[in-house]
């Protein structure tokens, strides 16, 4: 069900988010700035997303009581990550209006799917197969060369369920390191692709079809996690206008409402490939809080809302650094930076690999 673009939500009306991550503490915050409230329903009572909203039900994503009550407290729903359960989007869809449909998370929720999609609208992706168990990994390696990349078709994030593979690895002990991620629905063997760099786009469309990218971006990771974004991307004009375009043609064939998150390489020859799509603001945009007209949180409460898209126009070049870990232990030495903007999501234990909050150092064009 799309809200009509005539018809946007009232100030007071109730936004449901379904994850209770930083990600919907910072659109909870946006939607407040634009005169709405928001209720986020998640698993943890002590969510970073509970902390900013007035109403929160703590219940599994299964508890179909929850759901209903749920919907029926709300007055649009979205999502800040895309592996809840298909049931619970399902479930929620035919009660409220929920923006992205079920359908996108679907195709998203599996890499597989992502990539299928991709050839079907001719977006170009590294080469891929499909494998299920060792010897079909074994015949997949012998047919596409190594080095290639062995990943689980679901659920798998920050590099957890990835597997290297070269010449020599031992594919047996590469299927059993992978198949301790999988949830079994398989696995998905890439050609390494020897990019020059990772780059972002994030697309926002309305339910009347307006489109606005915010500019493309480049993404360094350290141990598999996203470690820094540098706007804009050092990358050619030609290659991040491909990038653009791509991020444009994904949103529309895909009938997003809402803001999808693209992940690409940028090969030495100016290739664009697609590696990873995410239908929710994404950490490659938190950057836009501080150096960009409107930022992806309120992209995104505008487009569920039926409000007209803003302006992504960028204020500031900038660097965006996540602080990982017990990066958050000198998190204050930022606060004396003038240049530099702190971000904490409120979470008290620093476990390795937890994002725990960013910093972005901005340089105004003026
Ligand atoms: P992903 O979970 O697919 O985003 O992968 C995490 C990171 O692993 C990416 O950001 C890349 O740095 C690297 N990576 C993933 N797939 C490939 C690939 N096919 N070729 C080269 N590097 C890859």
């Amino acid at each position: 069900m799309a809200n009509p673009a005539s018809s946007p939500l009232r100030p007071g009306a109730v936004i449901g988010i379904l994850g209770g991550g930083q990600l919907g503490r910072m659109t909870a915050i946006a939607a407040a700035h634009l005169g709405y409230r928001s209720h986020v329903f998640c698993p943890d009572a002590d969510a970073p997303a509970t902390h900013v909203t007035s109403r929160a039900t703590i219940a599994p994503y299964e508890d179909e009581a929850a759901l209903a009550a749920f919907a029926a407290a709300v007055d649009v729903v979205t999502i800040e990550f895309e592996n809840i359960p298909l049931t619970a989007a399902q479930f929620l869809a035919a009660r409220v209006p929920f923006h992205p449909d079920p359908a996108i998370l679907s195709i998203c929720q599996n890499r597989l799917r992502e990539k299928e999609f991709c050839g079907k609208i001719g977006v170009p992706t590294t080469r891929y197969t499909s494998v299920t168990d060792a010897a079909s990994l074994a015949a997949a390696v012998a047919d596409m060369g190594s080095p290639c990349v062995l990943k689980t078709a679901e659920m798998g994030y920050d590099g957890k369920g990835q597997v290297a593979i070269a010449a020599d690895t031992d594919l047996g002990a590469a299927w059993a390191g992978m198949a301790q991620a999988a949830t079994g629905a398989g696995a998905i063997l890439e050609r390494y692709v020897d990019f020059r760099l990772e780059v972002s786009v994030i697309v926002a469309r309305g339910s009347d079809g307006a489109r606005q990218t915010f500019v493309p971006v480049e993404n360094q990771h350290k141990h598999h996690i996203l470690d820094q974004t540098i706007v804009p991307a050092r990358a050619p004009a030609k290659a991040l206008d491909k990038a653009e375009g791509i991020a444009r043609h994904m949103a529309a064939e895909i009938g997003l409402v809402g803001l999808l998150a693209i992940e690409m390489f940028v090969t030495g020859d100016g290739e664009v490939l697609v590696n990873e799509l995410a239908p929710r603001p994404h950490n490659s945009g938190h950057w836009t809080l501080d150096a960009c007209v409107t930022s992806q949180f309120e992209q995104l409460v505008r487009a569920i809302a039926g409000l007209p898209l803003g302006s992504t126009e960028p204020l500031a070049d900038a660097v965006m650094k996540n602080l990982v870990g017990d990066d958050v232990a000198s998190a204050s030495t930022h606060l004396n930076d003038p240049r530099a903007k702190l971000h904490l999501y409120g979470k008290t234990e620093a476990r390795p690999g937890r994002k725990m909050g960013h910093v972005t150092r901005i340089n105004p064009k003026y």
